[in-house]
């Protein structure tokens, strides 16, 4: 690990500040991603603001949304009542993901931000296009197992690692962003972006940015819902395949339906074309092996992850049966 200056802010104006001061310069909140990058010499940031004093924790009801600072720990979030009485999906996407440690000290926003774990990007004697633009991508013709099968670019096939962020966009959650003249807000599935030829940019945060808090609206969702997450082990894996799944439903007919998939891409997945499909359908398992198999239309293997798709519509047909079961 190289030297680098540790500094600690209680604010968000003063974190703004420090951070516009030098391009190099982090902000560290749990920590579980950027210090595992920074010991493995994948990213060596001169300055760490640490901004765990920021007070950017709260939970809350705002008028038909819930808030959630961005410094709020995952365990908070998925153990919070408003939480599980409003977004029970949420909360089951946040508890499928690492392990309970990680989950009291990651954060929120942390979550959002943390980097692909595409094996040739943690290992700097290997060519990745993420990690060192220009340099090819080993895992394109290598060991490609874990990757994406929607969205891929011919300069990298890695996908998102998180189980929050795909409960968040299939929530049509929103982000809120700060900087020294103000704030904006994007939706969630703005936040992170396909590789393209950039593949060194996960997201659309612009350098002098901070995420402070998010945004979801309340809905009818809580009744049937399901997040499946396949992976190669019970727990602390990253998914093979998972499946975000909710819908509402009035006389068995769908009024509302919201489909999202990890594992898949390089951003959270949304399935839009099968929402659109399954939409004043019956909730029958017919419908939902139709809107599976509409889900697949663009989708590509590279050799070590073709079994994805077989596994990836399996998932959602599973996840919208376990969504309709808890009626
Ligand atoms: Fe790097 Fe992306 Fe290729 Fe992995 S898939 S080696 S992260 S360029």
């Amino acid at each position: 690990m190289i030297n680098f200056q540790y500094l600690r802010t209680t604010t968000v104006k003063s974190a703004i500040a420090l951070l516009v001061k030098d391009k190099n310069a982090k902000f560290l909140a749990g920590g579980t991603n950027l210090i595992d990058l920074m010991k493995r010499g994948v990213t060596a940031p001169e300055k760490l603001i640490d901004i765990n004093h920021v007070p950017l924790k709260e939970i809350k009801q705002v008028g038909n949304k819930i808030y959630i600072g961005a410094l709020t720990s995952n365990t908070a979030v998925a153990d919070h009542a408003l939480v599980k009485e409003k977004l029970p999906l949420l909360s089951w996407a946040l508890q499928a993901g690492a392990s309970a440690q990680l989950r009291n000290v990651a954060t929120v926003g942390g979550n959002m931000m943390q980097r692909t774990r595409c094996g040739y990007f943690y290992d700097t004697e290997m060519p990745c296009n993420k990690r060192q633009p220009g340099t090819g991508c080993g895992a394109m013709e290598g060991f490609n197992r874990m990757h994406a099968i929607f969205g891929t670019s011919d300069q990298c096939i890695a996908v998102h690692p998180s189980d929050m962020c795909i409960a968040l966009v299939a929530l049509d959650a929103e982000v809120i962003l700060a900087n020294a003249k103000g704030e904006r807000k994007i939706p969630f599935k703005e936040f992170h972006r396909l590789a393209g030829d950039t593949p060194q940019l996960d997201n659309n945060l612009k350098a002098d940015e901070m995420i402070t808090g998010l945004e979801i609206p309340i809905n009818n969702l809580a009744k049937n819902y399901h997040y499946l997450k396949v992976r190669d082990r019970a727990s602390y894996a990253f998914a093979l395949v998972s499946v975000a799944a909710a819908f509402e439903t009035v006389d068995n007919k769908i009024i509302d339906v919201r489909l999202a998939m990890g594992g898949v891409a390089h951003k959270p997945w949304r399935l839009t074309a099968s929402e659109l499909f399954l939409k004043g359908k019956e909730a029958s398992l017919t419908n939902f092996e139709q809107a599976a198999q509409l889900a697949m239309k663009d989708a590509k293997g590279f050799g070590g992850n073709d079994f994805k798709l077989k596994l990836a519509p399996n998932t959602i047909i599973e996840a919208l049966n376990l969504a309709k079961s808890k009626a």
